[in-house]
């Protein structure tokens, strides 16, 4: 064989390699969300004084009633650290519920923490994306649609990592977007904003902070350059956990929900916390036909509120089909951490084995849910999940109003199920 003939077929040998590598290829997206750590915990400190003080059960790694101690947090970013991913998604909720201390306190505690995932990300070298939660702001969710000192902490943060168009609308109400790999694109929006709850937002204010026609303009942007786009918020669209009320104000919820019908087509998923369990809300077009959009919701990774252990995802985005393909959740029993002195996270579940399904699509979680409608196993193989690692009774109209949450993201549509299902 002549030289010529040599140097070809290596050309060849490479190109079949990096076909493959491209088939093969996956994102591993390490995902956090609601760490409410904790500065005041303390070890043996009574639980009805939220373990600050007393005498009392609080473990060592934590306790159900009370909020992360920082080993536990320090154990958590150890755990991830050591994970082969390669971009990290935070989903907000950095302080812990009745902060105890000034505003000026809390600014400082946030700052350390967004500081050590900072430093995590850098040391692994990878992308850190994050999105503002309730708490990470005193008094807990009450964010302004203007500038304030908060805000601009956050683009001091992030002032070396992010563009300066991001910068600038941090600055002014805590939402950005970021180009990430070769065409995909992280928006996150500042949904605390939009949350009944935030008294700070004038209820005749459609449009705290520009941020809302900001993202129609970025989705259609994203539309024209043929992107792919993860839309991270801490608060999920629709209802609470097993309740008849909503997360948003329900103007923006109705305005979120018509803009993901919109742009349905580059959205791979909407990315929320808050809820402290494990679950998802499926969007519909408007004659409630075919899935569009999920938005799933991840757990969180403080035991109090829901009793839930903390937790942390690791999803496989398939790079070639632009799906997500699984995501395995990591769990710590939080009693045996407490009893053996050190911590573990252990694979809880992963979706394939899970609900036997190979993609997360609005289709494949569309047919899951009628499934479960359908089949008790299928229910309880999702209910097993909501509260990672510990399991609760779920009777008939637990299951009901359940399954008019997952499907129902619009308040009407909402008491319609629950109505005629009671
Ligand atoms: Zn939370």
């Amino acid at each position: 064989m002549n030289n010529l003939n040599k140097n070809i077929l290596q050309i060849k040998y490479f190109l079949v390699f990096l076909f493959l590598f491209k088939i093969c290829y996956s994102t591993k997206i390490g995902i956090l969300s609601d760490t409410h750590w904790d500065y005041w915990y303390q070890n043996g400190a009574d639980a009805d004084k939220m373990c600050r003080s007393g005498k009392g059960k609080a473990g060592e790694f934590g306790y159900s009633k009370c909020d992360t101690p920082l080993i536990m947090l320090q154990s958590i970013e150890t755990f991830l650290y050591y994970e082969d991913i390669d971009v990290f998604f935070y989903l907000g909720d950095a302080l812990p519920h009745k902060f105890p201390d000034t505003n000026q306190t809390a600014l400082q505690l946030v700052k350390y923490f967004y500081s050590s995932l900072i430093n995590l990300t850098n040391e692994k070298g990878i992308p850190f994306f994050w999105t503002l939660g309730n708490t990470d702001y005193e008094p807990d969710g009450q964010m302004p649609a203007q500038k304030n000192s908060f805000y601009y902490l956050f683009a001091d943060l992030f002032q070396n990592k992010f563009s300066k168009d991001s910068l600038l609308s941090i600055q002014k109400g805590g939402y950005y977007t970021e180009k990430f790999g070769s065409n995909q694109r992280i928006i996150s929006i500042n949904s605390v904003m939009l949350m009944e709850e935030d008294q700070a937002i004038n209820l005749t204010n459609q449009n705290p902070a520009d941020m809302l026609t900001w993202l129609d303009q970025i989705l259609s942007e994203a539309e024209i350059n043929n992107e792919k786009v993860w839309i991270l918020t801490h608060v999920p669209l629709g209802a609470k956990f097993q309740s008849k009320h909503f997360t948003y104000r329900d103007d923006f919820n109705e305005l979120l929900v018509k803009i993901y019908q919109k742009y349905y087509k580059n959205i791979i998923a909407v990315i929320s916390g808050h809820l402290h369990i494990d679950s998802f809300r499926l969007i519909y077009d408007t004659t409630h036909t075919q899935p569009l959009v999920v938005n799933f919701i991840c757990p969180a990774s403080t035991y109090y509120v829901m009793k839930s252990y903390p937790s942390y995802r690791v999803l496989n985005y398939n790079d070639s089909n632009e799906e997500i393909s699984n995501w395995i959740q990591f769990v710590s029993d939080t009693e045996q951490d407490n009893s053996q002195g050190f911590v573990n996270f252990y694979n809880y579940y992963d979706t394939k084995t899970s609900y036997g399904i190979n993609l997360l699509t609005p289709k494949t979680i569309h047919t899951l849910l009628n499934e479960m409608k359908e089949n008790q196993d299928y229910f309880q193989s999702y209910w097993n999940n909501v509260h990672e690692g510990i399991n609760y009774d779920c009777d008939s109209s637990c299951e009901s109003l359940e399954l008019c949450a997952l499907e129902y993201c619009l308040y009407q549509e909402f008491e319609i199920c629950r109505n005629s299902t009671f």
